[in-house]
């Protein structure tokens, strides 16, 4: 069951760069993950997905540039904050023990002289001054035993771990405090599918027994499909739909999302065509006008080359949950007030 929201991104704009070098990353998102849900963050590569990610948790290498925008944090108890105008030390606190997040490429960035052991030991020590030494071993093993890996790779070094088992590492580590909320950039590129498969049965395990909330990013929608409650889609720095996953599977509502779908091999009932999505994602420094997706839509119509759709409730009665950003459900056009 979902719960109230716990992190509420607003009207969030990011550059990289100032002045007229600028490109516009993310534009205008809105996106609220709920409690114990896991939410999917789906797109091609380029469409802001990790940029909106470190932007929200003021994670954003230069030149990237915050332009507007809130993020609202919800704690377990006391007041909601602001995440874009912590204090840094308010912020340190928040990104280890509330909000953690896995890196995109992050199984490369353990350290090779040291053991896992001692890496998970590290990060409790760190934040768990008052632990035992023999406290925090037995705490590791408990982590390493949550992401699948057996107790007597404690003492290995990363070199002697397989890629899968040094991202789940990383995935320990981030669940080592345990955080209301874990951000996953990607954490299964390069992995075999079964790998990536299992990583995501027990982050959805997990998120029952602990009750945290996911935010899972990645360009493969088919394990979104299988693993995510709800599902959002990125295209060139916007979110332009955003469904209940099992909704966008049988009925997505932008022609991009239905493209993106139609990428892979169906995962159940009749088989679809495989098509995919002819063209090449928008040129961040010469973005089309109004629907900034036309040139590659199969059912672009009038108004979108013209206006850019709003991202909102669909006119059609799709289901609740759902919102979408394409003239075809809007409400105006339904209306006869825009042709
Ligand atoms: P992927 O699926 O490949 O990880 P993504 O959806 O995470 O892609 P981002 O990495 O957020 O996309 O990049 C969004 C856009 O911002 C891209 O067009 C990228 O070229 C641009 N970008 C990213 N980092 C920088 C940078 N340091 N300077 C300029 N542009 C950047
Ligand atoms: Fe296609 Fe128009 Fe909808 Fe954009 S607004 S996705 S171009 S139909
Ligand atoms: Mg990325």
């Amino acid at each position: 069951m979902i719960g109230a929201p716990v992190l509420e991104i607003s009207d969030l704009t990011v550059d990289y760069g100032l002045g007229e070098q600028a490109v516009r990353a993310v534009r205008s998102v809105d996106l609220t993950l709920h409690r114990g849900e896991v939410l999917g963050l789906a797109g091609e590569s380029g469409s802001g997905k990790s940029t909106l990610a470190y932007a929200m948790l003021r994670l954003l290498p230069p030149p990237g540039v915050i332009r507007s925008g809130t993020v609202t944090y919800h704690p377990g108890a006391g007041a909601p904050v602001d995440v874009l105008t912590l204090s840094p030390a308010a912020l340190r606190r928040l990104r280890w023990a509330e909000v953690s997040i896995v890196f995109q490429g992050a199984m490369n960035s353990l350290n090779p002289v040291h053991t896992v052991a001692m890496q998970l030991c590290d990060v409790l020590a760190a934040h768990r001054p008052g632990t035992t030494g023999a406290g925090r071993r037995r705490r590791a093993r408990e982590l390493l035993d949550l992401v699948g890996i057996s107790a007597d790779r404690l003492d290995a070094y990363p070199h002697q771990l397989s890629g899968g088992m040094r991202q789940r590492v990383m995935i320990a580590m981030a669940l080592a405090l345990e955080p209301r909320v874990v951000v996953l950039d990607e954490p299964t590129t390069a992995l075999d599918v079964v790998v990536q498969r299992q990583i995501l049965a027990q982050l959805r395990a997990l998120r029952a027994d602990v009750g945290f909330s996911v935010l899972f990013i990645t360009h493969d929608l088919s394990l979104l499909v299988e693993f995510a409650d709800r599902i959002a889609i990125m295209y060139g720095g916007r979110i332009v739909e955003t469904a209940p996953a099992a909704d966008l599977y049988r009925d997505s509502l932008h022609p991009y999302s239905t493209g993106l779908l139609s990428s892979f091999p169906a995962l159940r009932g009749p088989r679809r065509e495989r098509v995919g999505i002819p063209g090449s994602p928008p040129d961040l420094r010469n973005m089309p006008t109004g629907c900034t997706f036309h040139p590659r839509c199969p059912r672009a119509f009038d108004p979108c080359a013209v206006s850019v759709p709003e991202l909102a409730v669909p006119a059609d009665d799709a289901g609740p949950g759902r919102t979408v950003a394409c003239w075809l459900h809007a409400e105006r056009v339904r209306r006869g007030a825009l042709s």
